[in-house]
């Protein structure tokens, strides 16, 4: 019998095989490829009118493990059209290595045995009411959202939803934007529940991602939370999936295969015809849309757990005093600081820029640093005692010949976290001090760190914008924002709804235990006005004013934006060919071409860019007019297109 075996490759269509086991839909097989062996799925369509006369190979062998479901590839095929990607690569998102797959012994799952503890958290009446809103009885596909502000519960309310799913025998899936948090939701999981979920993220090993794999195809592991490729995982028996933070830019994956993780896990749920919940303190603006259109349900909490109270807001204008030089903290601020502190109170400085000072040059000669592969500053970590790029990862020393006279004599102008951090042990110098960045916490230390935070052994913290997110930090109750910069650079059209995501997610970390808290905005700008919108305790206010904007320009979510990035060694070429690539595509397709323009980074890894942006009607006839055209373009040698649907990133 002949089959249609998709491989994880650049294909967009399976390959047709013959053999005498009987195979159904999903099957995994080995086949040769090639002069090589391949793992497959038997897939559940042949090529259309392909007559191609190819000699058909017969199949090595059926892997023994359960299939792929009928409905997880109906979710891929549709995943590859949406994100215009080939079918091939959307499977290779679900495959493991490509090698074959085994099971495991039922020891390696011991860990994970559903043992569900009895009753130990008592909800209050606002969190009971929004539980029975919730996707209790998980028959049929339906988006709800739990909208509650920072610190209201929405984990332990949603927690109990996932105990009567899991005792009706489900498999559920718990997407995180961010691999930091993971340990700590672990932490909190295991304290709820009594047995341990499994952690699925980039940075687990080989082996556990094998045990994994298997557990969930022989539907012996229950839970998993996971960042974003766990969308793909090979669940058997999915009975609801949550996306928490589901507003976190992070769930877009802009690199390699392109795809948004949120939007991405609605459609998963959709066929597998189960609830999805988003959750959510400020929801996007796609959610609110869809929320305001009764496309979705929503539930909110308004109370934060014990009442504990949201922090309060002041200003700090940095333009009527005067800071000394080399200094970015105001007396003001210092002063105020330390009343906190000697309250016990935790202190956060935040600043969202990693390393020392962004903006290293010569004071004889004039001349910066800047990365040779990228258009950019090198930024400078003492700590490191390098200069950095945080686009390529390129590392040079801070030594240079001057071309006037011996070496370079450098000045570092603007701060960084660990400038910051300088300054703040030289003003509080008893105090225990620990910057928190993705330079200093993605390491193995890091679950100490955040035991040592969350036990008060650390008085100040100095955090980029990865503290903002999701961390329970107890005696935290004050913040010092140490530049509030609200002007926007043009070319990033959610520029406002990150910032109001940022802001409010940050002062989310303060008060969280009922102790009163506040938050000083030092900031240049006179515009308070845009301060007191962005900290609002109805985001409403703010989301309703961008729709609006959104909605006059044209722009996402009321139409559908397609960024087609092509790149290459030589400028002006490039430039040509994407005028060109312009050309042909008009009339083709299903949108209205912008550009090209050069992207904002023009420059990036040793690559020039240039970026053609669609607009066109939020169906997929625009995916489907540009996969067809795009193909028949035949771009010179060196030069390479990416498509990014529905981008976030305009760098
Ligand atoms: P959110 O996810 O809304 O920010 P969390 O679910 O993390 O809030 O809750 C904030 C804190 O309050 C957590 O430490 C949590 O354990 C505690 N908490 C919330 N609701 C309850 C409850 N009903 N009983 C005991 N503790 C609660
Ligand atoms: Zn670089």
């Amino acid at each position: 019998m002949k089959f249609p075996i998709l491989l994880p490759n650049i294909f967009n269509h399976p390959f047709t095989y013959e053999s005498n086991i009987k195979l159904k839909i999903g099957d995994f097989v080995e086949v040769p490829f090639g002069k090589s062996k391949m793992i497959g799925v038997v897939w559940d369509e042949f090529e259309k009118n392909s007559n191609k006369k190819f000699k058909i190979k017969g199949i090595i062998n059926k892997l023994d493990i359960p299939n792929l479901n009928e409905k997880t590839i109906k979710f891929l095929n549709w995943f590859a059209e949406y994100n215009i990607v080939p079918k091939g690569m959307a499977l290779k998102l679900t495959l493991l290595s490509g090698k074959p797959i085994r099971l495991f012994n039922e020891k390696f799952y011991q860990d994970f045995n559903l043992k569900i503890k009895k009753d130990s958290i008592k909800l209050t009446p606002e969190q009971k009411k929004v539980l029975y809103q919730l996707n209790l009885s998980n028959k049929k596909f339906k988006v709800h959202v739990l909208q509650g502000i920072t610190g209201s519960g929405k984990t332990i309310v949603y927690f109990e939803v996932l105990k009567k799913i899991l005792m009706k025998g489900y498999q559920i899936l718990i997407l995180l934007p961010e691999i930091g948090l993971t340990s700590q939701f672990e932490k909190k999981f295991i304290e709820f529940f009594g047995f341990k979920p499994a952690i699925w993220h980039s940075g687990i090993t080989k082996k556990n991602k094998e045990i994994i794999w298997s557990g969930i195809i022989s539907e012996k592991i229950k839970i998993v939370i996971g960042a974003r490729s766990s969308l793909f995982l090979p669940f058997k028996k999915l009975g609801l999936i949550i996306v928490d933070e589901e507003h976190d830019q992070s769930y877009k994956q802009d690199e390699g295969i392109m795809y948004n993780a949120r939007d991405m896990a609605i459609s998963r749920a959709l066929f597998e015809n189960i609830p999805v919940n988003l959750i959510t303190a400020v929801p996007s603006i796609e959610t609110y849309e869809n929320i305001k259109k009764k496309k979705y349900q929503v539930s909110k909490l308004v109370k934060r757990y014990k009442d504990a109270s949201l922090p309060h807001y002041e200003i700090i204008d940095l333009n009527k005093v005067k800071l000394e030089k080399q200094s970015w903290l105001s007396n003001d601020v210092i002063q105020k600081v330390n009343s906190h502190l000697e309250k016990k109170n935790q202190v956060l400085f935040f600043l969202n820029r990693r390393g020392f000072s962004p903006n290293v040059f010569c004071k004889k000669c004039l001349n910066k640093f800047s990365c040779p592969n990228c258009s950019v500053n090198l930024v400078y970590h003492k700590n490191k005692n390098n200069l950095l790029c945080h686009y390529c990862g390129f590392k040079a020393s801070l030594n240079r010949d001057c071309i006037k006279k011996g070496n370079c004599d450098f000045i570092f102008s603007g701060p960084g976290v660990e400038r910051i951090s300088e300054e703040v042990k030289k003003k509080f110098p008893s105090k225990k001090i620990e910057i928190f960045s993705s330079d200093t916490m993605n390491k193995k230390n890091s679950k100490d760190k955040l035991e040592k935070i969350i036990n008060n052994e650390i008085d100040i913290l100095v955090g980029t914008q990865l503290i903002s997110k999701g961390f329970h930090f107890p005696n935290l109750n004050c913040i010092v924002v140490v530049d509030i910069d609200l002007s926007s650079h043009g070319h990033d059209l959610r520029i406002a709804e990150k910032n109001l995501q940022l802001y409010h997610q940050l002062s989310g970390r303060a008060g969280r235990t009922g102790k009163p808290s506040i938050v000083y905005f030092q900031t240049y700008n006179n515009n308070t006005k845009m301060i007191s919108d962005i900290t609002n305790k109805n985001p409403g206010i703010f989301l309703d004013k961008e729709i609006e904007i959104r909605k006059q320009n044209n722009l996402p979510p009321f139409q559908r934006f397609i960024s087609l990035i092509l790149t290459g060694d030589n400028e002006n070429k490039l430039e040509k060919e994407a005028s060109q690539f312009k050309l042909f595509l008009q009339n083709k397709i299903n949108g209205e071409i912008l550009g090209p323009v050069s992207a904002p980074i023009f420059r990036l890894k040793r690559k020039y860019r240039v970026r053609l942006l669609i607009r066109g009607p939020k169906t997929l006839k625009l995916q489907n007019s540009l996969a067809i055209a795009i193909p028949k373009f035949k771009f010179s040698l060196g030069i390479k297109l990416s498509v990014d649907v529905d981008p976030i990133s305009f760098n």
